[in-house]
């Protein structure tokens, strides 16, 4: 028997704004955690995704804490949130070479399993400005919105600079709050005012400081107890 329910129109589905927040994480901190709270609320986001990842293509000269534990250490920031999500898109396979990530590779990689999300990659103005670098970076621009969160110590106004002049759409927002590309947007988060950074948090640990405040309680315990970054 056929049911009634099966001869409805499909509901419409609620598209859902989820962004992509890609970072060593090592240790997760308070001012990643303002970042992504300010785009959560300020873009409507469904889900933010925190994105560990495993062998960072710009930061590989230093020795970085074990993937499961900057794994953890964000899983329990995440849990202060229902909007946060931990992603293991980009954690080591089992068993084989570690692998270089690639933010392209994982956009694309979003998209194609969620093709109805809007999809923003979250990403702080010390890093968008270095852009030109990341692999494939015009097809980056290309494949989704950005969110790039202000941090001292670095000008918006020099974000324009990093992309190329061809991919510039129209006339920019009259607040100067969003840079219209051809086929996507940067939306300048300019309310991010976070000192904070994990090389501060490992330096205080290493030299036997207190790091309260700098990360979220759970995480600071998670820190004591497993003695990282001594
Ligand atoms: P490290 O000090 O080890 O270089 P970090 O504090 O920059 O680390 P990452 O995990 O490398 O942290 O950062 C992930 C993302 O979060 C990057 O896009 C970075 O620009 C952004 N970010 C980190 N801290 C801040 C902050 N205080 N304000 C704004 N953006 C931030």
């Amino acid at each position: 028997m056929t049911s009634h329910a099966a001869h409805k129109p499909p509901a419409a589905e609620h598209l859902r704004s989820v962004a992509l927040f890609g970072g060593t994480f090592d240790p997760i901190h308070a001012g990643h955690i303002a970042v992504a709270q300010a785009a959560q609320r300020r873009y409507h986001l469904d889900a933010v995704y925190f994105i560990p990842s495993s062998r960072p293509p710009h930061k590989s000269q230093r020795e970085l804490a074990p993937f499961i534990h900057r794994y953890a250490m964000v899983a329990l920031a995440c849990a202060e949130n229902p909007g946060f999500l931990p992603s293991l898109v980009e954690a080591p396979s089992a068993g084989s070479a570690p692998h270089v990530y690639y933010s392209i590779d994982t956009v694309r990689r979003f998209r194609r399993e969620y093709p109805a999300d809007h999809v923003y990659f979250i990403v702080g103005a010390d890093q968008f400005l270095e852009i030109p670098t990341w692999r494939h970076y015009e097809a980056l621009l290309d494949s989704c919105d950005f969110i790039v969160a202000s941090r001292p110590g670095f000008r918006m106004e020099a974000l324009r600079l990093v992309i190329p002049p061809e991919k510039l759409g129209r006339a920019a927002s009259p607040d100067g709050h969003k840079i219209p590309l051809r086929k996507t947007a940067v939306h300048l988060l300019s309310t991010v005012a976070s000192h904070v950074s994990s090389t501060e948090v490992r330096e205080r640990l290493h030299g036997g400081k207190s790091i309260r405040g700098l990360v979220p309680p759970r995480v600071e315990e998670y820190i004591v107890g497993q003695a990282l970054y001594r």
